[in-house]
This record gives C-alpha cells, structure tokens and sequence, in this order.
C-alpha cells in the first residue's frame, strides 16, 4: 500500500465509485434553479428584522443592549413614539433583538435577499422599511429538515 493510500488519501477501491453513482442516479439534483425556482424556507428562517411602528416600543433599549453586532439603534421621534434604524450590513441575523423585545415589536421576516452595490442602501429605518416580499413557504422533505438542523454533538468539559 501507498503511503498516499495508508494516509486515506487514495481510494483503495476502485470499484466503490459505481456504488456512489448507482445511489444517486434517482435522486433529484440538490441545486436549484434560483432566482426561477424560489428557495424553500425554513419554518424559523430569519431574515431582515423588521419594527413595527405601531407594536408599542416603549423606548426600553433591550434590542439595543443585546444585540452582538450593534446593529440596531432606536430613536425617539415624539411622545412615547420610537423609530428603529437596522445596520443590514453589519447584522447577522441572530434574532436576539426580537427576542429580547418584550413588546414583540420587532420580528424577523423572510426577506433574504438584500445583496447591494451601496452600503449606505443596508441602514434600513422604520420609515422607508418596503413591504416584505412574498416568500413561497414550501413544507420541507424530511431529508431537507435533516440538513436545516444538525444534531450538535456534546463537548466533554
Ligand atoms: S438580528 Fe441580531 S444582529 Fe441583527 S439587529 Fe437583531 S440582534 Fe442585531
Ligand atoms: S426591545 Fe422592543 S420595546 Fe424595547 S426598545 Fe427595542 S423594540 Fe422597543
């Protein structure tokens, strides 16, 4: 034996290919024909968080606090009336802002297509949010919910 082949390096069946091939000849492709053939979305899936104007943000700040990415700013426009600035740049979608809003204010939509040749276009506020986009909702095979959540395994302390 090789010492390429000792190392895992080499196939040392040359056969075992056909099996590979023989196992997927019936399968669909895993790519898809994005943008014609829209994307299947998680049930959970988190995109552009979005503040509802009128969901009674009481100015607490714990979307402000617990974001990692400081990517959330909210900011007094009149009497008990606040508005939010998202920097879509340097979010990550984490989801912790509308977690941590008691007033469920802000949610995460399924918009996920916000790729931009200016910056400046990412700081979404309030005001000049669009609607969110129809996002077909398809119901995931049970291979697919396999891959959108993989089994984390245990770290020994
Ligand atoms: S989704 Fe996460 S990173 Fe983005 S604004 Fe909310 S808390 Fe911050
Ligand atoms: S956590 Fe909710 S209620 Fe508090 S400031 Fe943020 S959006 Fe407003």
């Amino acid at each position: 034996m090789s010492k390429h082949a000792a190392a895992g390096l080499v196939h040392t069946r040359p056969g075992a290919i056909w099996r590979e091939i023989t196992k997927n000849l019936g399968r669909k492709p895993a790519t898809r024909m994005y943008p014609k053939e829209r994307p299947v979305l998680p049930p959970n899936f988190r995109g552009r968080p979005v503040f509802n104007p009128k969901g009674g943000c009481v100015g607490c700040m714990l979307c402000v606090r617990d974001c990692p990415s400081d990517a959330v700013k909210i900011s007094k426009i009149g009497e008990k009336q606040f508005s939010a600035t998202f920097n879509l740049d340097n979010c990550i979608y984490c989801g912790q802002c509308a977690d941590s809003c008691a007033k469920k204010v802000i949610s995460m939509s399924k918009e996920f297509e916000l790729a931009a040749f200016d910056r400046s276009t990412l700081t979404n506020t309030t005001d000049s949010d669009p609607p969110p986009p129809k996002v077909a909702e398809t119901k995931l095979s049970s291979e697919e919910v396999a891959c959108e959540t993989p089994e984390i395994p245990e770290t020994k302390a």
